[in-house]
């Protein structure tokens, strides 16, 4: 029977492991759309235009949001970060799962538009472990890893108000409670309109 697209709305300080979470989820959720940012940032190694994000200058990312192409936009660590609209509407509204990987002001935004949404924030265990995350990551300078863990600090404070707090120490139980938590959104009656119905019509 055919349900609403759940839109799963994952924050975490950088270097929590929400990458590496959101990547098992894909992979055993293969059906899960993926919203695509827009940035201003430069590509990371690895990264793919198109794939992880939209990279676009700074001028375009304005001109888009002078359109009000964004769902929700943010400044974060210095860069532009935005989600686009029209993709997400339609998304969700043919039934297709989202997964939005989104700073703690996109998420207060996206709770006002998506009011169905599930938001979930990743912890790190400690900020000495998350400390050690970002430096075992090497993909940022030193000046780099001292914003993001003041940046933390703040995420941090803002978490009180999500759906579910999960934990990322034991990487197998992180994902068993994010696993946990997509798989009962499925389940809530705003999720499934037309089930009552349906059955009581039988
Ligand atoms: P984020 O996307 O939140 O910035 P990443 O997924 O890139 O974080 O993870 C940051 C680093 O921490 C990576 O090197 C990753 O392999 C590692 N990591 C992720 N989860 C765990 C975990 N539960 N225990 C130990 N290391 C982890
Ligand atoms: P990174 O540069 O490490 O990929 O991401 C930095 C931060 O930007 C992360 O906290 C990530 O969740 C956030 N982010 C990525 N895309 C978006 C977006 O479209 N909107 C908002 N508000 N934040 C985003």
């Amino acid at each position: 029977m055919p349900r609403k697209g759940i839109a799963l709305v994952l924050s975490a300080p950088s270097g929590t492991g929400k990458t590496t979470l959101t990547k098992r989820l894909l992979t055993q959720f293969p059906h899960f759309g993926y919203s695509i940012s827009c940035t201003t940032r430069s590509p990371r190694a690895g990264e793919q235009d198109g794939r992880d994000y939209h990279f676009i200058s700074v001028a375009e990312f304005e001109k888009r949001r002078a359109e009000g192409y964004f769902a929700e936009w943010a400044e974060v660590h210095g860069n532009y970060y935005g989600t686009p609209l029209t993709p997400v509407r339609r998304m969700l509204e043919s039934g297709q799962d989202l997964l939005f990987d989104i700073d703690v002001q996109g998420a207060a935004q996206l709770k006002l538009t998506l009011s169905d949404a599930v938001f979930a924030f990743i912890l790190p265990p400690s900020m000495t472990e998350l400390e050690n995350r970002l430096r075992k990551r090497g993909t940022d300078s030193e000046e780099t890893i001292q914003r993001r863990l003041e940046n933390a600090r703040g995420e941090l404070l803002e978490a009180r108000w999500y759906d579910a707090l999960i934990v990322n120490d034991d990487l197998d139980l992180a994902y068993d409670s994010l696993r946990a938590l997509y798989l009962a959104a499925t389940l809530a009656p705003s999720c499934n309109p037309d089930l009552l119905n349906t059955v009581l019509a039988r």
